[in-house]
């Protein structure tokens, strides 16, 4: 692409469009980063003193405790609901599933970009455990991870934390992103994701041996990559010891680095797997937040990135070094 013009790309992985405006600038300006409840620590509830172990739902923990799972005190879905769908000109489905938090440090300052290796495997087992118990659960079709940091990513507790909602139907993004792959998979005999590693070679940003980091081609976002095993994995417990430790050492070095690039930042990360869905490639998605979605994101669908996947790249592979 001429970086002097603007280009309308398509996400091989979504079908999404999204206009790519080279040459704008990419520092963050308003959104809020701050965390109200560094202010006072007792509002913290997930500070060891502060969290509620009698009234909570743990899921999981370790004594002394390093990770805590809990269920969310204020959930979308509920597993006591029951199971009912109502088809017609109204469809739903009643708010059936569960959402957990899972607090990755009894510390609040704790950064998830700073955990040693040790801890990030920690996490990342936790989760494991988490989602095989939620998927062995009735009804249970997916279970979606995501990291909110910063207000304007939709945190609204500044303990670091990772969230988990297990769902009755695949639903969104994750539902298109496999029904892509399948038909990829029908028509061209692989995987989109593994040819996407061959063709995204200018996108590149690092790969270990198990592990590759790419900016898409249509990304959304300024800053947006996604990080994925080379070898075809559907589900986070498949993935070897290896892998495991590639990815969580790959995906905190996103982060750090996209620190260093845009400076101190909100940002999500999604973890787009599911355990039954064979032909799906599992990836983890990060997307800084270094603008607010306006009417053509929401009225559209159609995301305005003021930077150009390819000038990501040089800048991330500038801070990181060659690869
Ligand atoms: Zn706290
Ligand atoms: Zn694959």
């Amino acid at each position: 692409m001429d970086s002097q013009y603007s280009e309308i790309r398509k996400d091989y992985r979504t079908g999404y469009y999204s206009v790519i405006v080279p040459g704008r600038d990419h520092r963050p300006k308003e959104l809020e980063i701050e965390d109200e409840g560094a202010k006072n620590l007792k509002d913290c509830p997930f500070e060891p003193d502060t969290v509620d172990r009698v009234n909570l739902e743990i899921m999981h923990v370790n004594e002394p405790w390093t990770t805590m799972v809990i269920r969310n005190k204020f959930p979308e879905l509920e597993g006591h609901t029951p199971l009912e769908y109502e088809n017609g000109f109204f469809s739903s489905i009643s708010g059936y599933g569960y959402n957990e938090v899972l607090i990755e440090s009894p510390k609040h300052f704790d950064k998830f970009e700073n955990m040693n290796l040790k801890k990030s495997l920690e996490w990342l087992n936790t989760l494991i455990e988490r989602e095989e118990d939620l998927y062995s659960r009735n009804y249970i079709k997916h279970v979606m991870v995501f990291k909110n940091y910063g207000a304007s990513g939709g945190a609204s507790i500044g303990h670091p934390h990772t969230q988990i909602i297990a769902w009755p139907e695949i639903l969104g993004t994750p539902a298109i992103e496999i029904e892509i792959a399948k038909n990829y998979l029908k028509e061209n005999n692989s995987c989109i994701y593994e040819d996407a590693i061959k063709k995204e070679e200018g996108r590149i940003l690092f790969e270990t041996e198990k592990i590759i980091a790419i900016a898409p081609y249509g990304s959304r976002f300024a800053g947006e990559s996604m990080i994925l095993p080379k070898r075809h994995v559907n589900y986070i417990m498949d993935l070897s010891q290896e892998e495991k430790e590639e990815l969580v050492e790959g995906l905190k070095k996103l982060i750090q680095t996209n620190k260093k690039l845009f400076g101190e930042q909100a940002y999500n990360f999604v973890i787009h797997e599911n355990k039954k869905e064979k032909d799906y490639h599992m990836h983890i998605e990060v997307y800084p937040r270094l603008s607010n979605l306006a009417g053509i994101e929401l009225g559209q669908n159609v995301f305005v990135n003021t930077m150009v996947p390819e000038d990501y790249t040089k800048k991330f592979k500038e801070i990181v070094g060659s690869i």
